[in-house]
């Protein structure tokens, strides 16, 4: 095998917000939640949870017209989207409508794991940072990356913050893979860094997301190299338009990396043909690795097991809101203790209502009469 090499300039666009997936924020640790489970909590003060009928649902849809997906203009999902929708859908969602309520705390957590993040980047490629003018150019930037990393894990190689994209249950996720290598078995392998604030290891409901996180990497991935991915699925999700010219800077760029392209297609073109020749395998073992900020020690390292059906399962459970099927929910009376470290918690009205996003008629003027 291979030992890892450095890549000659993985690019990142200028202006595009390319967060890594990976610095998001470990939820878990925002809080004393050891002691949370004691106390009292409005979700667990009313544990009668009762949610709206997927028909009210509907009918309350159709007059507002947009499903969510439109009304937050989003061509694609992320990764990092749907991992955070499976600590807290609602949590998600005001993230979208409410952006910068995010605490200090929280921004700090973050702004610490994306500087690990980037430093562990830094040991295996430079960056070069390209100009962009256009979508087009954007995307053509992530396809430049993958098309310099494909021959590195071809040749046995390590790379890290690899793009990955494609239509999973009718929905276009993208999402960037912190690094692939190969174990000294010779399996093809996902490791994802966590890095967190406090040196302990995440309680299971931290766990599970992002063992959820790591599940759709593969999911999407794997359905890469098998050329299930297609770039017409590409442009019609992402409303992209193969003709157009790719701006000087992002030509020049792909020059410096051996490609002649003038058109955003002519390097979709390049990109689907390498994929398609790679004759890359699927991953075969996802790892987890929970490391400390301050000090960069390992705290431990967690196998997930894949399991598709149950993956799936809970993906379409999470695409159902985004496509407009059902309302969002805040979380389980259970894990009424997430409730406690949320930055909405003030203004939440799933956990206002103990559990409901809103209050039949009857109940409320139950409410009230009391
Ligand atoms: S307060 Fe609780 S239910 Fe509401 S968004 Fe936050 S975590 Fe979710």
């Amino acid at each position: 095998m291979v030992e890892s090499r450095r890549e000659a300039g993985a690019a990142r666009a200028q202006d595009w917000g390319d967060l890594s997936d990976s610095d998001f924020p470990d939820f878990s640790e925002l809080g004393d939640i050891e002691e949370l489970g004691n106390q009292p909590d409005s979700l667990s003060q009313n544990p009668k949870k009762q949610v709206n009928s997927p028909e009210s649902w509907k009918r309350k849809r159709r007059a507002d017209a947009s499903t969510p997906m439109e009304k937050f203009h989003l061509g694609c999902l992320w990764v990092t989207d749907l991992s955070a929708q499976s600590w807290c859908e609602q949590q998600m969602v005001y993230g979208k409508e409410l952006p910068g309520f995010q605490s200090e705390e929280k921004t700090a957590v973050l702004s610490a794991g994306a500087s690990i993040h980037l430093a562990r980047e830094l040991e295996l490629h430079d960056l070069v940072n390209v100009h962009i003018s256009t979508k087009e150019d954007a995307w053509a930037v992530k396809l430049l990356n993958i098309l310099s990393m494909v021959p590195i894990l071809q040749s046995g190689g390590t790379i890290r913050e690899f793009p990955v994209f494609g239509e999973v249950e009718g929905v276009f996720l993208v999402g960037i893979i912190d690094e692939l290598h190969y174990t000294s078995k010779g399996e093809l392998e996902l490791a994802e860094l966590k890095t967190r604030k406090r040196p302990m290891m995440p309680l299971e409901a931290q766990k599970e997301k992002d063992r959820f996180q790591v599940s759709l990497y593969k999911c999407i991935f794997d359905a890469m190299v098998r050329g299930q991915v297609t770039s017409a699925s590409l442009v019609r999700h992402m409303k992209l338009s193969p003709e157009r010219l790719l701006g000087p800077p992002v030509q020049r760029h792909a020059q410096q990396g051996g490609f002649t392209v003038k058109s955003f297609g002519d390097l979709l073109d390049l990109t689907f043909l390498s994929l398609s020749l790679s004759d890359l395998p699927v991953i075969d073992a996802l790892k987890i690795e929970y490391s400390h900020q301050e000090t960069d020690s390992l705290l431990g390292t967690v196998m997930v097991v894949f399991e598709e059906e149950q993956v799936r399962d809970k993906l379409r459970h999470h695409l159902d809101y985004w496509t407009g099927l059902r309302e969002p929910q805040g979380v389980d009376v259970k894990e009424a203790w997430k409730c406690r470290m949320c930055d909405y918690a003030a203004v939440c009205t799933w956990r206002q209502n103990g559990g409901t996003r809103m209050l039949t008629e009857e109940q409320h003027a139950k409410k009230m009469a009391k």
